[in-house]
């Protein structure tokens, strides 16, 4: 018996609902609007770590002390497991509760380990991109909306989003960068955002989904409303919200 639960996809999307986030292992995710910080939960706890690790390799080879110390390490791993694994239900919570469909890039995870130590510690235990990305893409579908992922050949970073034209000269160092072909100014992740979005509204159109955009008349005069009719995102200050719930252990 099949245990499936169909959920009919929403008929139309709204416009001013569709987000577009790039993946950065500093901030976690960067929108058009806001950002959406990594709580590095293992950083803080890393002198923890170092301490007990050196406890357990200090203690007599078989005894019950090295034992204790042992199992005091494991559980300090398994409570940052929890705390990692509730941080990203929470936030893929709310990112499907408040929007309609959700464009972010498919990641080499593999390819970003050859990043510098720093960043792949940050990547590899901080950061769980697909154990996120799967929750994501449930949540959305169980209330017939769409996440799209954008294949990771796309150039977001390096392509103007401005003029389209490609930097290839870009390097992961660079944070900020002039375009040489019409001279717009962009910040490197909220640049990719919009080239994200972009593509995530191409493909949604190529599947032949509706997507309504908002009408002068019911942003008109709103506080808190920007150039492209997008509500000022909520996902920042509910990062925060999170990062005062994370104390040292
Ligand atoms: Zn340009």
């Amino acid at each position: 018996m099949k245990q499936e639960c169909k959920v009919e996809p929403l008929a139309a999307l709204q416009e001013n609902k569709i987000a577009a986030f790039d993946m950065s292992a500093r901030d976690f995710l960067v929108g058009e609007h806001g950002r959406c910080e990594n709580p590095r939960l293992y950083r803080s706890v890393e002198p923890r770590l170092v301490r007990l690790h050196r406890r357990v390799s200090r203690k007599v080879k078989g005894s019950s002390n090295r034992d204790k110390a042992r199992v005091r390490l494991a559980r300090t791993y398994e409570n940052i497991g929890h705390r990692r694994t509730d941080w990203l239900q929470k936030i893929s919570t709310t990112l499907a509760n408040e929007h309609d469909a959700i464009i972010i890039e498919a990641l080499n995870v593999a390819g970003m380990k050859r990043w510098n130590g720093g960043i792949a510690k940050s990547v590899t235990l901080d950061f769980s991109w697909g154990a996120f990305v799967r929750m994501l893409g449930y949540k959305m579908a169980w209330r017939g909306k769409q996440l799209v992922t954008i294949d990771r050949f796309y150039p977001s970073s390096k392509m103007c989003s401005a003029c389209g034209a490609v930097n290839s000269t870009l390097t992961l160092a660079d944070r900020h960068w002039t375009c040489p072909s019409c001279g717009a100014m962009h910040d490197r992740d909220v640049n990719a955002a919009t080239n994200i979005k972009r593509e995530g509204l191409r493909i949604l159109s190529e599947k032949g989904i509706n997507v309504i955009k908002p009408t002068t008349n019911s942003t008109a005069g709103t506080a808190g409303i920007n150039a492209s009719g997008n509500p000022a995102r909520p996902v920042t200050s509910m990062a925060r919200v999170d990062e005062r719930r994370i104390h040292v252990l």
